[in-house]
């Protein structure tokens, strides 16, 4: 038996003793196992779930056991991923500790950072949000205006954050400050602080469903101590970039992207309906079957773009092609499927929708956020023409 095929055996036997049979349950829809202080699931063996993959490593299976990682090579990763949908596990943890935080730490952290942050993200016990938009700074991101001072035994800081997901759960901050006014890029710094610091406020907007997944974040003279500054002081914006490559990297692979044809097949069929065999609705069929040629061809990249990635030195300005592509794919499936399901894919609530038709509303209307997330469509195919192709900066 190959030293694979030994740890695969290994992984089923291990999964098949933890993975909570009650998870097979169908997921409550707020109960997104986002972990953190807070963290309060309806079934409890969502908490018990994390904590047995936590302490494996498995929720960041691939980074080195010194921080509680996994330590997995690629190949066993995937095997773990492969074992992980037989069963069809629910995620134990969903982190932008570990999509984007974790990864920047261990290339730019110092070895204090990595051992006191790392560990508890793998455990998910820290929440983390995002603290990088501004009021006046979106694509133009390095425009930001949040001062941070210098006060000798700390650092002030001063400003307003905006569209920070769920930052009135978060625990911690990884945010973009202004350590100096006189040059733009070169004037950023990458701190990481404690939500609960006196002076931040996250306050919820409401959107027009009724529910508030951003905030606005204001910072009112917050004392930040100087070792949560992360790398060199004014050297935040590289790692700001890199952390952008890591979430367009993770966006594209997990958060939305290809591989859905069956669900919108199933849809159809049942909702269209089936004439000799084949879906009753041609052109519908034909519109079908070419996304899910695009999702297969999608997929297909990004596990050549995975391969090339872990072969240089992680991911590249390249992730912006597959950030877009990504987020075109989803908004097409999600268009197709509300097409598909006729007026009952039109439901936002009340009598004579189902279950399923409401969840292909909310996920239509929440697709149109996929092009803006994460830098916008138009920024990363201004990337790919800068950084990919080398086209001319005329700026
Ligand atoms: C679902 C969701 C979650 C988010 N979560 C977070 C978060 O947790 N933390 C956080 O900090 N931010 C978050 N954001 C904010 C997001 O990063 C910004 O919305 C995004 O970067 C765009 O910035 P903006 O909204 O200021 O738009 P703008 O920058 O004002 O852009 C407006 C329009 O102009 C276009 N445009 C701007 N500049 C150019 C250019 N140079 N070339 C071509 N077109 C251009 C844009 O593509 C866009 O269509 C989130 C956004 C969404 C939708």
């Amino acid at each position: 038996m190959s030293d694979l095929e030994a740890f695969r055996s290994e992984t089923r036997a291990w999964l098949e003793a933890n993975y909570p049979p009650s998870l097979n349950e169908p997921m409550a829809e707020d109960d997104a196992p986002w972990g953190g202080r807070n963290y309060r699931p309806s079934n409890p063996d969502a908490k018990l779930w994390l904590e047995r993959m936590g302490a494996k490593g498995w929720t960041a299976p691939m980074w080195p056991t010194q921080y509680s990682g996994g330590g997995l090579s690629a190949d066993e990763n995937r095997v773990l991923t492969q074992e992980l949908t037989r069963i069809k596990a629910r995620p134990a943890l969903m982190s932008f500790g570990v999509w984007m935080l974790g990864p920047v730490l261990l290339e730019y952290a110092n070895e204090e950072q990595k051992q006191k942050f790392l560990p508890p993200i793998v455990r998910g016990e820290i929440r983390w949000c995002q603290g990088y938009s501004e009021p006046g700074a979106g694509s133009d991101l390095a425009g930001l205006q949040t001062r941070c001072e210098d006060q000798g035994d700390h650092y002030l800081i001063n400003g307003q954050k905006v569209w920070t997901s769920y930052a009135d759960q978060a625990d911690w901050i990884f945010c973009l400050v202004r350590t100096d006014t006189s040059k733009k890029h070169e004037g950023i710094s990458f701190l990481l602080f404690d939500m609960k610091t006196p002076g931040v406020e996250a306050r919820p907007i409401k959107l027009i469903s009724g529910s508030s997944p951003f905030c606005e974040t204001f910072f009112d003279n917050v004392k930040v101590p100087k070792d949560q500054l992360v790398g060199k002081l004014n050297g935040g914006w590289d790692i700001a970039k890199r952390l952008l490559q890591y979430e367009r990297q993770n966006i594209s692979a997990g958060g939305f992207g290809g591989g859905a044809g069956l669900e919108i097949e199933e849809a159809a069929k049942q909702f269209v309906g089936i004439e000799a065999g084949k879906l009753a609705d041609t052109d519908l069929r034909t519109r079908i079957a070419a996304h899910k040629m695009d999702a297969k061809a999608f997929a297909l990249t990004v596990r050549r773009a995975e391969a090339e990635s872990k072969a240089s030195r992680g991911p590249s300005a390249a992730t912006s092609i597959i950030k877009y592509a990504a987020a075109k794919l989803n908004q097409d499936k999600c268009e197709l499927m509300v097409e598909a399901m006729g007026t009952q894919g039109l439901g936002w609530e009340g009598e004579g929708f189902d279950p399923e038709g409401l969840k292909a509303t909310r996920a239509w209307l929440r697709s149109k956020g996929n092009s803006i997330e994460g830098g916008t469509s138009e920024v990363n195919l201004n990337v790919v023409a800068k950084r990919v192709l080398g086209l001319l900066d005329h700026q």
